[in-house]
């Protein structure tokens, strides 16, 4: 690795005549057009709640945003490596300030800091036009995004069918009125803990999913009992998606998909690898989904669209659901769907933990995807005070399992300094400086 570039600070750049906000009826300051090129001159980032929020500053007054995934408090020197390699350049150049860092990135959760950039990037770009994210992507598609129930959720109590049945009901009354719910099975959930048997190896306690190997008989027909249960309370009327693992055998893998085959489930995803797996193994997915008519799904913790490339190309799933914050960013998304589009791939973005910054991020990025997309995760704000320190959301935001895209330049949100301030660490009192 070469040093990093001089961190001494930004080049200086020509005084920008139109460099003003004007003051809307609301009181709330607006952009227009800039004067280019723009100089980052800051990149700080404050762990606020549990997600870790990257903040870039420029020569025009012009504030960009990004959030990363709750809970990643460690990302934060992270975030700070990259400072001197994009001080003085133009953010409105996202790509060619992305071409700086994205190679010191890697699979989740070491893609996270370079994405969370990307986004902030973005906001700045649109701000400085005047424009909404979405219009320097290329338009918007649709008017509302789908969005999935991943993150409204209700204490479990327990994994057995009608624990499951419960919790979907629960699920399906919520007022967000979600049209897709996303229930937790098998290796991606309790199960294996709260049911003796489950499976043939030992169960293991640790971090995110430890567990992997050969379900039982009983153990599969506990699963699909799950499923059914749900489904019973759904039916038709919402759309039942399950998170599987990863820990699945290809074997086991392909006796579920088979086995609800008939029960027109949404996905299944991340049976094989997923969450943080550090690699795909696509033609191992390939075997299973070239023998169901199940949906299969992968992609959260991928990093880069030339790992996308082989399970695209190979059509090893069905859907891929790439996470802005951690696979590169809001264009790296934009273009990862559209190559999926030519493959008759579908989009199903991760997003639960990515905080109120990263929802407008999703929204932007998702209102210009092709027909292909079906419905983004729904992150919710944790703690619940992060609702009072943001500004430019809808309320409510999701309606009928909509959100509808706003117009406000950049990403469209603002972190209020005034709310907010209360909820820095003694380590980030100075953010907003
Ligand atoms: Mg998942």
């Amino acid at each position: 690795m070469s040093n990093p570039p001089s961190a001494s600070g930004p080049v200086a750049g020509q005084p920008l005549a139109d460099d003003r906000r004007a003051p809307t009826e609301a009181g709330q300051p607006t952009y227009r057009r800039k004067s280019f090129p723009l100089r980052i001159t800051d990149l700080r980032c404050a762990i606020i709640g549990q997600n870790p929020v990257v903040r870039i500053t420029t020569d025009a007054g012009i504030v960009g945003w990004g959030e990363a995934e709750n809970p990643k408090h460690y990302l934060k020197p992270h975030v700070e490596f990259y400072k001197p390699y994009i001080l003085g350049e133009d953010p409105t150049n996202v790509e060619r300030v992305m071409q700086r860092i994205r190679r010191i990135g890697s699979f989740k959760p070491w893609g996270s800091a370079v994405s969370a950039i990307e986004m902030a990037l973005w906001d700045i770009a649109g701000k400085a036009a005047g424009l909404p994210v979405y219009k320097l992507l290329g338009g918007k598609v649709r008017d509302h995004v789908r969005v999935y129930n991943g993150g409204v959720r209700f204490p479990m109590t327990g994994s057995s069918p009608q624990d499951y049945a419960d919790d979907v009901a629960r699920m399906k009354a919520s007022p967000e009125r979600f049209s897709i719910i996303k229930s937790s099975i098998g290796f991606h959930s309790a199960t294996l803990h709260n049911v003796p048997n489950m499976i043939y190896g030992e169960v293991r306690e640790g971090f995110h999913h430890p567990n992997r190997g050969p379900l039982t008989e009983r153990g599969l027909k506990h699963i699909i009992a799950c499923v059914e249960a749900m489904k019973a309370v759904l039916g038709d009327e919402v759309g039942l998606a399950l998170d599987c693992g990863p820990g699945w055998l290809p074997t086991d893998a392909l006796r579920l998909a088979r086995a609800v085959e008939p029960l027109n489930v949404m996905w299944l995803e991340d049976m094989l690898t997923g969450d943080y797996t550090p690699y795909v193994m696509a033609d191992v997915y390939r075997d299973v989904t070239h023998a169901t008519s199940t949906p299969i799904h992968t992609g959260e913790q991928i990093y880069l669209r030339q790992n996308f490339r082989e399970l695209i190309e190979s059509h090893a799933v069905n859907i891929i659901g790439p996470d802005p914050a951690d696979v590169g960013g809001i264009a790296e998304l934009k273009w990862i769907a559209e190559y999926a589009d030519l493959h008759g791939i579908l989009m199903a973005p991760h997003g639960i933990f990515d905080g109120l910054i990263g929802l407008a991020a999703l929204v932007q990025v998702c209102a210009t995807m092709p027909d292909n997309y079906i419905a983004f995760e729904y992150p919710v704000g944790k703690p619940a005070w992060w609702y009072d320190i943001v500004d430019g959301l809808p309320d409510p935001i999701v309606k009928d399992g909509l959100i509808e895209v706003w117009d406000a330049p950049g990403l469209g949100v603002e972190l209020s300094p005034d709310r907010a301030s209360a909820y820095l660490s003694a380590d980030d009192q100075g953010f907003f400086d």
